[in-house]
């Protein structure tokens, strides 16, 4: 993931391909929780790795329960059988509801029987969620909890290390219209006490979010516990309840995810060679309840065809249908239809979402703020929220109140009309259920080429480009190309191929075709800082003098350059490229709209180079430097083909006196002028 402020996503265009959703986030913190409770160990599978889960593995594990990774990728919790491995400990639980609520109550209920105390804490969002209803539930059967902060919210005390009998023949009265997750809590907590006697549940008020119910009692039921229901209002655990592993347990993909691509397939024309979206984890069959957000895509016009476990879906109505929906029974899938109403062809209203107001932040202030920046008229009430789509949609910069949901929301807004460009800010947010979220949309989104933003760095050798250009990659969540290390490795393959750059003389028709041929036959794969060749991994060997040598001479034949032409275009990928070379700004990317041609004096970069070798541990002389450097720099200008040279539109970028953190400042604030966004 990026380790950027913002990310800013060009006007896409069209969509098409196949996605694969990490776990579901709520199976994913349930299923674990319960495996730590029970009695043998549980081989999770597919579980999903974010923020939240971490949360939740980090505090089982202080909580005493060994978690082991197996050689087939599935996660191994062995269950501490519903005793206590320890009676005391300090939970940081970050922002995870999911981990805050079931943990609570699981913990009182085992601190109050097995003489344990616990603190639990968040960060400050999470001390501004309610849990004041599940707390008084608790403290009605007789856990000691104290609320450390304000009455009603976390951090929060559980138990006093003392036993305490717990009252568990009076039903437990629960308040259901704040937040499903505290009837949820409870239902995973209670069947720890009921060995004795069957517990009653009963609900106060309007059940919330019922669909995350059913999950519960579902999953309840894989670990061996029947949960009786009438009707929505009472719950009863029957006596003798003892949870046991299920020995394997698969973990379905997100649905809540899965709303993002089911709205990107509803609003983006089909892509050429594709048939549209496809969605692999989770489909029909799923026991999440936002799969019927499913059906709200369709109510919008979208064409949905699905199986057991899998979704197409084609964009059918255009623009979309408005709506008006009460979404009750999609809480967290419905913001997303928020802003498919940005492309309705009327006002949509988005009814009973009351609950978004306590969730990560306030969601329907945060969507009703960020649809008008857009140019969407946007009425919201306690409980409701209405979408008049933008007459003139206007660039926007979007905040993302450390709110996953917003950030991927709001994605799906590159499809506008007006072709502008999104800003997203914070964009790593998406890292609490799913981290690869950006990298899975622009792998099923289509652009123009020209709309896909391109910086170029170019400059002679040892212009600390390289560093400049990783530098910039990475604050903009941007791809790279290294064309040097391009060139390297026809250098590289050109020796192994028994060719001696440096005394045959290479614009010799032939041997040019055959480098021309080598360059073109290449198969080259980076990941991350590694290179390999032909499927040998040849990072160091590019990276030696002698390869900058080689590179520098076969750099200078024609047909070399031409073979690595479509190569260097084919790194221009969403959501943009930063080039660094010789000839980009020139020949590769002559539309790029940023250039920069940095330099520095020969002295400065000899010395550069020189400290760079010597922290290597590689024995250099800086005279000899010098006159390598200035040898490769008068070949690389004046040379007939492609020379080393300023495009006509490049900014000059003397950085003999600035650190890298200056220059990498100075070609960003460039970079923020070339864009629409003001600069907030
Ligand atoms: O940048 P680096 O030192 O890795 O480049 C190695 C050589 O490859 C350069 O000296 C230059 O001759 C050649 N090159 C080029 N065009 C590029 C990048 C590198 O000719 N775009």
């Amino acid at each position: 993931m990026f380790s950027i402020h913002h990310l800013d996503i060009a006007p896409l265009a069209s969509a098409g391909g196949t996605v694969r959703l990490p776990g579901s986030k709520s199976i994913s913190n349930r299923v674990l929780l319960l495996a730590a409770l029970s009695v043998g160990h549980t081989d999770i599978v597919d579980l999903l790795d974010s923020d939240d889960t971490q949360v939740m593995l980090a505090a089982l594990a202080q909580l005493g329960c060994r978690l082991e990774p197996q050689p087939d990728g599935a996660l191994r919790v062995h269950g501490l059988g519903g005793q206590l491995a320890v009676r005391e400990a300090a939970l940081f639980l970050g922002n995870a509801g999911t981990a805050m609520r079931p943990l609570t109550a699981a913990l009182a209920l085992l601190a109050s029987v097995h003489s344990g105390t616990f603190a639990l804490s968040g960060i400050a969002r999470m001390h501004e969620r309610p849990i004041g209803d599940l707390v008084d539930a608790l403290r009605q059967l007789g856990c000691p909890i104290e609320c450390l902060g304000t009455e009603g919210y976390p951090p929060l005390k559980l138990g006093d290390g003392l036993a305490h009998n717990l009252r568990l023949d009076q039903p437990i009265r629960v308040r259901g219209d704040v937040s499903s997750q505290f009837l949820t809590a409870l239902l995973l907590a209670l069947p720890l006490v009921a060995q004795q006697q069957a517990i009653v549940i009963d609900v106060v008020g309007e059940l919330i979010s019922r669909p995350y119910i059913e999950i519960t009692l579902n999953l309840l039921e894989k670990f061996g516990v029947r949960v009786q229901r009438e009707g929505w209002q009472r719950f009863t655990i029957p006596a003798g309840s003892r949870y046991a592993s299920p020995g394997r347990l698969h973990v379905e993909g997100d649905a809540s995810s899965a709303s993002y691509f089911i709205a990107l397939g509803a609003i983006a024309p089909v892509a050429s060679g594709s048939d549209g979206i496809t969605i692999e984890g989770v489909g029909l069959a799923s026991i999440q309840g936002d799969i019927r957000f499913v059906e709200a895509a369709r109510l919008m016009g979208a064409h949905i065809s699905g199986e057991a476990n899998a979704l197409h879906i084609r964009r059918g109505a255009w623009p979309l249908k408005a709506i008006e929906l009460d979404c009750n029974h999609i809480p967290d899938a419905a913001m997303t239809l928020t802003v498919m109403a940005l492309y309705a062809d009327g006002p949509s209203t988005l009814r009973n979402i009351a609950s978004w107001r306590v969730k990560e932040t306030d969601r329907i202030a945060a969507m009703a703020t960020e649809c008008r920046k857009l140019g969407a008229a946007v009425e919201a009430g306690a409980d409701f929220i209405r979408i008049t789509p933008p007459k003139a949609w206007q660039a926007a910069s979007i905040h993302t109140y450390d709110d996953h949901r917003v950030a991927m929301c709001f994605s799906l807004a590159a499809f506008n009309p007006a072709r502008l460009p999104v800003r997203i800010e914070d964009p790593k947010c998406v890292g609490k259920t799913f981290p690869d979220y950006f990298e899975t949309l622009f792998s099923v989104c289509h652009t123009d080429t020209a709309n896909i933003p391109v910086i170029c760095v170019d400059g002679p050798t040892a212009s600390g480009k390289g560093t400049l250009s990783v530098e910039l990659a990475t604050r903009l969540g941007y791809h790279l190309l290294d064309s040097g290390a391009l060139y390297r490795l026809v250098g590289l393959a050109a020796e192994r191929a028994g060719i001696a750059t440096a005394q045959a003389d290479l614009r010799e028709p032939a041997l040019a075709q055959r480098l021309g041929n080598l360059a073109a036959g290449m198969q080259v794969r980076f990941t991350g800082q590694q290179i390999f060749l032909d499927g040998a991994d040849v990072t160091e060997a590019v990276r030696t003098e002698a390869a900058g040598m080689a590179a520098s001479r076969v750099s200078a034949v024609p047909e070399v350059r031409g073979a690595l032409l479509g190569l260097q275009h084919g790194f221009r990928k969403l959501p943009g490229l930063v080039a660094d070379g010789r000839d980009m700004g020139t020949v590769i990317f002559p539309d790029a709209p940023l250039k920069v041609y940095l330099t520095a004096t020969a002295a400065q970069r000899a010395e550069r180079r020189h400290m760079q070798l010597i922290a290597k541990g590689i024995a250099a002389n800086i005279d000899n430097l010098l006159v390598d450097l200035e040898m490769r720099d008068l070949r690389d200008t004046s040379r007939a083909h492609a020379p080393l040279k300023p495009a006509a539109d490049a900014l000059l970028l003397d950085n003999s006196e600035l650190n890298v953190e200056q220059s990498v400042q100075q070609v960003l604030s460039w970079w923020q002028g070339k864009t629409v966004f003001s600069s907030n």
